[in-house]
């Protein structure tokens, strides 16, 4: 499967890692939208929020079990923003479900 983040969690592409344990990866975005922008990914290929189900749910109860943490130690002490972008009209661009975590400032009232 030529996908991007399996990618990245195989370490065939490189990135500035956060956090990862043997569910989910945590890594800097390559283009961060705020001073603090990390993605944190399930290490299993789900392509977006739409193909999230009872077999895989773990992997997203996981991660939201994880994200306090992560923030914490990012230094997001003040507040953060989950985002998760599903199919082409929210512009997901990378087809494997990720997390993004936005914070460092205070962010648009706006999400859209
Ligand atoms: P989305 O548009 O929601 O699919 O988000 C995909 C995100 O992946 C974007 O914010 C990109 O900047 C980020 N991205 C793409 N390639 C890489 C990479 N090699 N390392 C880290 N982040 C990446």
């Amino acid at each position: 499967m030529d996908c991007l983040f399996c990618k990245i969690i195989e370490g065939v592409i490189p990135s500035n890692k956060v956090y990862e344990d043997d569910m989910c990866l945590a890594f800097y975005d390559i283009a961060p939208q705020a001073p603090v922008h990390i993605l944190v990914i399930p290490k299993k290929h789900i392509a977006s929020a739409d193909g999230i189900d009872g077999g895989n749910s773990k992997y997203v109860a996981h991660i939201f079990e994880r994200i306090p943490n992560i923030a914490k130690e990012a230094g997001l002490v003040n507040g953060y923003r989950v985002i998760t972008n599903c199919g082409a009209d929210a512009c997901q661009s990378v087809k494997h479900l990720h997390f993004h975590i936005l914070g460092g400032a205070q962010l648009s009232e706006k999400m859209a």
